[in-house]
């Protein structure tokens, strides 16, 4: 099974990928992991990645796509994957597709979490993440149990992501809004669109999605 889950930022992609790939028993994608990654490598190319971050833009889609390829080759990738993050233009929705037609295989499923821009912001401003397994956790709404302690891996180190500010995640909305959600009609076009209503509990989204 090949998908996408599609939506702005804090709409909980990351989340629902994490229990899709327990449950389907195929990897997330994350481009924002790999870019973070990237960024703790110390490279050159991680230092352009950290300010572009920052600023709430996008990566070249060129890197993202190449990125993307080398992934979807690996063993790991043979019953499927689930995209998080990518594509976030309608260049980078072309080159997936090209590359997934020169493999004879294709995108099953196109998952729009739609979220309001209020319940992103409140939801931006309290998360967290574990740095062993990076579970998410939320100042209100879910703290670890243990506090200070990963209900998943027991790890005791957190972090917050330094584009989760208030001014990176304005930036990333209206990034999102002008080069992210024209990618939309393109799916809906193939007839592989699902939207989602991506607000509630956690495991209720998951039913729906
Ligand atoms: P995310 O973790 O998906 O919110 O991504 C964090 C940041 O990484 C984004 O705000 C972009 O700056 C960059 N990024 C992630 N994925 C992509 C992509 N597919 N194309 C361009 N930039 C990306």
């Amino acid at each position: 099974m090949k998908l996408i889950l599609f939506g702005p930022p804090g709409a909980g992609k990351g989340t629902q990928s994490r229990l899709l790939e327990q449950r389907y028993k195929i990897p997330q994608l994350s481009t924002g992991d790999m870019l973070r990654a990237l960024v703790s490598s110390g490279s050159p190319l991680g230092e352009q990645a950290a300010s572009v971050m920052t600023s709430g833009g996008l990566m070249p889609d060129s890197l993202m796509v190449d990125m993307i390829a080398e992934w979807i080759d690996r063993p790991e990738c043979a019953n499927g994957f689930i995209l998080d993050g990518f594509p976030r233009t309608e260049a980078q929705a072309i080159a997936l597709d090209k590359m997934l037609k020169s493999r004879n295989t294709r995108l099953d499923k196109v998952v729009e979490l739609q979220v309001d821009d209020a319940e992103i912001i409140d939801r931006i401003a309290g998360r967290f993440a574990c740095r062993g397994c990076g579970a998410g956790y939320h100042d209100r709404t879910h703290r670890p149990k243990v506090p200070g302690v990963c209900d998943q891996c027991g790890t005791t180190h957190f972090f917050r992501r330094p584009d989760d500010t208030p001014a990176s995640v304005a930036a990333r909305l209206q990034v999102y809004r002008d080069q992210t959600m024209p990618v939309l009609p393109y799916y809906e076009r193939q007839g592989i669109l699902a939207t989602v209503n991506g607000v509630g509990e956690m495991p209720e989204i998951a039913v729906r999605i």
